[in-house]
């Protein structure tokens, strides 16, 4: 039996997580639930698993989880606040953690379970871009495992010959006889849109993905490629391999998760209806496999399988973020912060769709990039660059004569 702690259960991964973890109740236990702010659904999750930790951010609701889990005489014991999901990451009574808090608030308490030597199962690609020598070196501290769970990555893993360790010894790629990493991109649902309406592109219209079904700052990340962008810093990281052997394809029917291309010409890739069970599944069981509620892939039906190289002009948020990978250091932190804060701009419709990659490149012009040497560091960087990005927003929006719509 694993127990797994589901950190961002009431998201769309942690949700997912769930739906594959409750199919197989002879293999699972869920000993420990963690989200921000909605104790409602966590509540609901609580009633259906009876894990023995819930953890919530925000402290109002942490305090009316605990009086509805009393009023139903549930025994799961609520904490609050970051420190609580660092140490129930670490618990002794948890063998996996799946790591799916959104953005920078889920670095603490992954790098807690690598430290603790758990089997991370890697939704948070934000951990790894900001703190990618970091974290990789708490993996090898702690004897932890590493299993992504983002698709492409899933793939490239899948791809790649059998004991391959994931964020560990960084000559596995060579050795392994690959030479590339393809990493495939739908495009989003503004792949073809003309780019002059790009700057009055909606909320709505960034998050209705054409393929995925995710949350919001995903979606938009989708929207303007930067998920691509961390996801080939995330590659980099986990796979040892250098940025000149990672590439981006557009590939709109997101069948082909990614593929990795050796030495002979060998191109091995995996396929799968996009559904983010599958990859979910194949990390909570490998190296085994689980049934996990996706259909056969239709093949007939498919038809047909595309593939377009990338505009630059198009999606610059991908260039952005190789700039910051070949800077290393404190860059990428920097990167990512600048992402979260211009992406919650624009979803509060403070800033245009095409000034997230206008306020991202302002802010790396502006920071002072360092090696890496410390979280504390990182920690120090990420608020220093959601302030420069939170002023560039504000100055964004008062010289906005128009409305954004
Ligand atoms: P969602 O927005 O759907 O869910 C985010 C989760 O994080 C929620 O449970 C939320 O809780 C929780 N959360 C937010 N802030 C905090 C905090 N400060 N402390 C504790 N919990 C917090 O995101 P997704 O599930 O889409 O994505 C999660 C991660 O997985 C992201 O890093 C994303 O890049 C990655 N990912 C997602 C994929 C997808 O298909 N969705 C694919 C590949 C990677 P609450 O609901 O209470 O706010």
């Amino acid at each position: 039996m694993k127990r797994l702690a589901i950190l961002g259960s009431t998201g769309s991964i942690g949700t997912s997580t769930l739906d594959v973890a409750a199919r197989h109740p002879d293999r699972y236990r869920v000993t420990a639930l963690a989200a921000g702010k909605n104790d409602a659904l966590l509540l609901e999750q609580c009633r259906a698993f009876e894990p023995l930790h819930a953890v919530l951010a925000d402290a109002a609701a942490a305090e009316r989880l605990d009086r509805n889990l009393r009023r139903e005489g549930l025994a799961t014991q609520v904490r609050q606040g970051p420190a609580a999901l660092e140490e129930i990451a670490a618990a002794s009574e948890v063998d996996a953690v799946m790591a799916a808090i959104v953005g920078a608030a889920g670095l603490p308490a992954t790098i807690a379970a690598a430290r603790a030597g758990k089997e991370v199962l890697l939704a948070n690609k934000e951990a790894l871009v900001m703190s990618g020598a970091l974290f990789t070196a708490s993996l090898a501290e702690g004897g932890a495992t590493l299993l992504p769970i983002d698709s492409e990555h899933s793939a490239v893993f899948q791809s790649l010959p059998r004991g391959f360790e994931c964020g560990r010894d960084g000559t596995q790629f060579e050795r392994s006889g690959a030479r590339r990493i393809v990493l495939t991109a739908s495009g989003g649902p503004f792949r073809t849109t003309p780019l002059e309406r790009l700057a009055r592109a909606t909320p709505e219209q960034a998050c209705a993905h054409p393929n995925w079904v995710m949350g919001r700052k995903i979606s938009v990340d989708s929207a303007t490629m930067m998920n691509k962008g961390l996801e080939v810093i995330e590659a980099h990281w986990l796979f040892g391999a250098a940025l000149e052997a990672i590439e981006v394809v557009l590939h709109p029917q997101s069948v082909i998760h990614s593929m990795v291309e050796y030495r002979d010409g060998s191109v091995i890739a995996q396929l799968g209806a996009p559904d983010m069970r599958t990859p979910i599944a194949c990390a909570l069981a490998w190296p085994e496999r689980i049934a996990s509620g996706v259909g056969p892939l239709d093949f007939a039906s498919l038809g047909k399988l595309e593939f377009e190289r990338v505009d630059p002009a198009r999606f610059p948020c991908l260039r952005l973020a190789a700039e910051a990978m070949r800077r290393g250091g404190t860059a990428p932190a920097a990167l990512n912060a600048a992402n979260e804060v211009a992406v919650e701009a624009f979803l509060g419709r403070r800033l245009a769709f095409t000034g997230i990659a206008e306020v991202i490149e302002a802010v790396l012009a502006e920071i002072t990039v360092e090696p890496l040497a410390s979280l504390e560091q990182v920690y120090a960087v990420d608020i220093e660059a959601r302030g420069l990005a939170s002023r560039f927003v504000a100055r964004r929006a008062q010289a906005a004569s128009h409305a954004i719509p």
